[in-house]
């Protein structure tokens, strides 16, 4: 199913969201192979599972004093998962202060983002449209992103969320080629028109 999806593309994916939300569970479930436990800094423990031309690296977000290290796991990646308990109201200004940091990040701002609202099984899940809302995802405008209802325990809407994903990453790649085949175009434009000044 997962090679399915991603075919050569390959996922390199930071999935991140606060404790007890259901992101190991996600990664289990996939079963793509041996899930290791790592200690890259102190305290701070990730999970990760690698399958031919997928890594994906599982990490606790919510201590605000370690963004620059989650940040540095985000950049190595071509895409976040960012998984939300969905019936959890409380810690929603929880989730909103991680995702503004993303946001906001001008080195990550192509990346595409899926956010899968788990939990989606238990009665009071919030709705979409409030979800939508209260995570200001209206902010991400030219961003590739979406909202994936989802249920880990059975993986109900998971597989729909990574195919959305793949063509994400798919598209994004290609623009990101496209734009800096553009500004390579414009570096040389420029250079011939200062030959061009100098033969005046
Ligand atoms: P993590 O801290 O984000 O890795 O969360 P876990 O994967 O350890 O899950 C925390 C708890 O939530 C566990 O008891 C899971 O069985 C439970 N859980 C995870 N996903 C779901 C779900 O979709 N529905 C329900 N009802 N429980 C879930
Ligand atoms: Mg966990």
């Amino acid at each position: 199913m997962f090679s399915k999806i991603f075919g050569d593309i390959g996922l390199q994916a930071v999935m991140a969201g606060l404790d007890g939300v259901g992101k190991t569970t996600i990664l289990y479930k996939l079963n793509l192979g041996e899930v290791v436990t790592s200690v890259p800094a102190f305290h701070f423990y990730v999970e990760t599972v690698e399958f031919r031309n997928t890594k994906i690296t599982n990490m606790e977000v919510g201590f605000q004093k370690l963004y620059p290290l989650e940040r540095h796991l985000i950049k190595q990646a071509n895409s976040l998962i960012y998984v939300i308990d969905s019936q959890d109201r409380e810690r929603l200004d929880d989730n909103k202060l991680f995702l503004n940091k993303f946001y906001d990040d001008e080195e990550l701002k192509t990346m595409p983002v899926l956010i899968f609202a788990n939990k989606q099984d238990l009665p009071y899940a919030i709705d979409l449209p409030k979800l939508t809302e209260q995570l200001e995802l209206y902010k991400l405008k030219d961003r590739k992103w979406k909202v994936q209802p989802c249920c880990a325990t059975t993986l109900k809407g998971v597989y729909e969320g990574l195919n959305w994903l793949s063509f994400a990453i798919k598209s994004q790649t290609e623009e990101n080629k496209n734009q800096k085949e553009k500004e390579k175009e414009k570096e040389k434009e420029k250079e011939n028109e200062k030959e061009n000044e100098k033969e005046n």
